[in-house]
């Protein structure tokens, strides 16, 4: 009775250290407008670098011809064949690998190494449906997703990774010429025509489709957001002003940090222990690599001082990352009378059974906490970056539509109700939220890359 007694409280006091009301969320949002636009001015000053991307024009819809794209950075290496059919019509072929750990973290040639074989299998298995006119190369859009400074449209270094990646001696060298490197070896015959993160793809992908898409959203391993800005509030050094006088900006809004960011104790010594301390605080508090440490943390939190599972720790709960956020989603959604999802999750993966129905409903709560706080920090950015574009007030809105993707949003259905809810009740007006739409588009981030690469084809 007495640890029934504990535990209760301890849940209680834990809720409220990771309830952010709406003011706060309101103000974190205004923080965040303040750091972009710093960002635009100095990326040095600001914990949101706002990358220019050198995506100044984007796509019709109406593109045609066939162009590849690779993607590096997300769960999975892809290696696609976009053929554009006008019209706002595609056929897309891709193929995906997992990038193995030592991969990650080992040698920058390794790392391309291995993707220059990737497309070189994906190049002979496709080559009878591609025809390459005489003396024309393909040509690649590489979508990499992590921040790079560029200085035009195919070229950029490594500034630091993130997420599982680790390969030190990659940062500072142009990832294209890296990678254009690695596909010489291989004598692969392509031309890397542009180099984008994936927000910058998905946004671009998300226009070819709807032509009100102005922002893309990513909510998956990590967190990130890229939109169209004028490019005259562009005030750092960047190049030659685009015709357009429009630029995509990728925020990398993952690394925004601020006195008013409520960190507890739990994500203080997640970020002590991470491999980037004092980076991407944001990122940690929200995204799928780090939504199960959370959980994870917390849960070991209540076994320790208020015998959660019993009288001893359980030893795998200990581990680091051992708990997923797709597993945390697994639990938070069950729906059973007696939890028997959870009870499964919790042996499978924590090696902990006869867990008692009490206790499990105790590990839904915690799920639901943690995830809470990440889809309303989610909708807080969301927020910022509408308040950027000059779409959270009913004059300017529009029709506005947010490209959004990534696990975290699109199999969480808790998460992306709490997020959805979150913006269009708290934060936004009844008659704005109307207007604003947060949408999916299916391998936007692909036929993004594609198209990116298309516009900017050596042949045209
Ligand atoms: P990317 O690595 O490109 O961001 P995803 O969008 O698939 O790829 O995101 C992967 C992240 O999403 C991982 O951190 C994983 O734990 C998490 N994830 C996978 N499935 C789910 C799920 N059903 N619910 C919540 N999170 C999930």
């Amino acid at each position: 009775v007495k640890n029934g007694q504990k535990l209760e409280k301890m849940v209680k006091k834990i809720e409220e250290e990771f309830w952010i009301s709406v003011e706060l969320l309101k103000q974190l949002a205004d923080d965040m407008v303040l750091m972009m636009r710093k960002g635009l001015e100095d990326a040095d000053s600001s914990s949101i670098k706002m990358l220019v991307s050198y995506v100044d024009s984007l796509p019709s819809g109406n593109e045609e011809g066939c162009f590849y794209a690779l993607d590096l950075g997300g769960t999975n290496l892809r290696v696609m064949q976009v053929k554009l059919q006008g019209n706002r019509t595609i056929d897309l072929k891709a193929e995906s690998y997992m990038v193995p750990p030592k991969i990650k973290t080992g040698k920058s040639h390794e790392l391309f190494d291995y993707i220059a074989e990737k497309v070189s299998h994906v190049f002979e298995m496709k080559e009878d449906d591609f025809e390459i006119l005489p003396g024309k190369k393909r040509e690649l859009g590489f979508t990499f997703s992590f921040p790079v400074h560029q200085t035009c449209i195919n070229s950029g270094t490594l500034l630091n990774w993130t997420k599982d990646y680790d390969a030190p001696d990659a940062i500072g060298k142009d990832m294209v010429k890296e990678l254009s490197k690695a596909l010489e070896k291989r004598a692969i015959d392509v031309n890397v025509t542009a180099l984008l993160n994936d927000t910058v793809g998905t946004l671009a992908g998300g226009r070819f489709y709807d032509k009100n898409v102005v922002a893309a959203v990513i909510l998956g391993t990590g967190m990130n957001a890229a939109y169209v800005e004028q490019s005259d509030r562009i005030v750092k050094p960047y190049g030659l002003p685009p015709k357009s006088g429009q630029m995509v900006i990728n925020t990398e809004w993952g690394n925004f940090n601020s006195s008013l960011l409520p960190l507890t104790v739990y994500d203080r010594a997640l970020d002590n222990d991470s491999p980037n301390h004092h980076k991407q605080l944001l990122e940690k508090m929200v995204s799928g690599r780090y939504l199960g440490e959370i959980v994870r943390r917390i849960l070991l939190q209540l076994a320790d001082d208020a015998a959660l599972f019993g009288d001893s720790v359980p030893p795998k709960l200990q581990q680091h990352y051992v708990l997923g956020t797709d597993i945390v989603s697994a639990m938070h959604g069950d729906k059973s009378a007696d939890l028997s999802v959870v009870g499964k999750c919790l042996e499978k993966v924590l090696e902990i059974s006869n867990v008692s129905l009490e206790k499990k409903k105790v590990v839904v709560k915690i799920c639901e906490i943690a995830a809470t706080r990440g889809a309303r920090l989610s909708a807080a950015a969301i927020l910022a970056i509408l308040k950027m574009l000059g779409k959270d007030k009913l004059a300017n809105v529009g029709e506005t539509v947010v490209a959004i993707d990534g696990s975290l949003f699109a199999k969480y259905q808790e998460f992306k109700s709490c997020l959805q809810k979150t913006l269009a009740e708290e934060l936004l007006d009844e008659q704005v939220s109307k207007m604003v739409l947060l949408k999916q588009f299916k391998d936007a981030s692909g036929i993004g890359a594609a198209v990116v690469a298309a516009s900017h084809s050596i042949y045209a």
